[in-house]
């Protein structure tokens, strides 16, 4: 008789750059996420499908919970958060081992409440010894109901695998969820304006990327397929003129820079040519502005 069909969600959580997205590239296989070095680079959920012939893993990689929203975008980045309390098969939290925890953050109180297997990930192992390592699990482990902890390197994959099956044994008999062939909820112009978010974040200082938005207006594949080319036109929207100004740079040669990195990277992900024109627009401290966070996806 074949194996039953296991199925569920996994809701992957924990304190921003602690190495969730890291985490979930590795598990998924894809590129998913942006990876970078700078917190609050994930804004919005995202899923991450697994699959093989007698499982279907649905991760959802959340934005780091900020202890004190500043913005009304931050507040819908939180809420984000606390809509994964509520659902899924299995928790996955996620510590940095070398970050402290106290035993009042309001997190515990919280995972207190977690109905459902609560695992345990301490992260970034290669950057201790095992002598410091065994300590932190011993100060861990009983923090919180873990039914399991497991140290990892998510950037090395060491013992994701491991991770993967733990997981995976927790998961009930289910349906397949998603085609099997699916990695993502997400379309496709979601990840080429996530791409050039990256981009942003990595060519431009300080407050500049936090306080932009990327909309991919247009979305063209070339009707001859021996083109391989795509067509994209997106607008970067700042929240400042003084921005815009900055974004563009002396003569253009700032934004210039940007639509050749993009381009580099959305050729990568589509495997695809692509034609990139890139535009930017101010709307006045949009992070604020309900109707703009709408028409940004944060708010419903
Ligand atoms: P997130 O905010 O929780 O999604 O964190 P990211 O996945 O964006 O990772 C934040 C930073 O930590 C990035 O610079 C990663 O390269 C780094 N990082 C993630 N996992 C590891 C790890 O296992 N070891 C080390 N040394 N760095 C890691
Ligand atoms: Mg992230």
């Amino acid at each position: 008789m074949a194996t039953a069909h296991r199925s569920g969600f996994v809701n992957i959580i924990g304190r921003p750059n602690v190495g969730k997205s890291t985490l979930m590239n590795a598990l998924v296989g894809e590129r998913m996420s942006i990876i970078t070095n700078k917190p609050q680079t994930t804004r919005h959920r995202i899923i991450g499908i697994v699959s093989d012939d007698d499982y279907q893993v649905v991760f959802s990689d959340t934005p780091g919970f900020i202890k004190d929203p500043s913005y009304s975008m931050q507040e819908s980045m939180n809420q984000f958060v606390s809509g994964t309390f509520v659902d899924g098969d299995v928790m996955v939290l996620v510590v940095d081992v070398n970050e402290e925890y106290d035993n009042d953050n309001p997190l515990f109180n919280r995972l207190s409440k977690v109905k459902v297997p609560l695992f345990l990930v301490l992260n970034k192992i290669d950057l201790v010894d095992e002598a410091a390592l065994l300590n932190k699990i011993v100060e861990w482990k009983d923090k919180a109901n873990f039914k399991e902890v497991i140290p990892i390197s998510a950037l090395h994959k060491t013992q994701t695998e491991t991770l993967f099956q733990s997981i995976l044994s927790y998961l009930p008999e289910g349906p397949v969820y998603y085609p099997k062939e699916q990695f993502t909820d997400r379309p496709e112009r979601f990840f080429v304006s996530e791409i050039i978010r990256e981009k942003l974040l990595t060519n431009y200082y300080q407050e500049i990327p936090y306080a932009c938005e990327v909309v991919v207006d247009e979305f063209k594949v070339d009707p001859n397929p021996k083109k391989n080319l795509v067509r994209i036109h997106a607008t970067i929207y700042a929240g400042r003129k003084s921005q815009k100004n900055i974004i563009i740079g002396k003569k253009g040669a700032s934004i210039k820079q940007l639509g050749i990195d993009a381009r580099k990277g959305i050729e990568a992900f589509l495997e695809k040519k692509v034609y990139l024109e890139l535009f930017v627009k101010v709307r006045d401290n949009w992070r604020n502005d309900d109707k703009m966070l709408k028409h940004f996806g944060y708010k419903h």
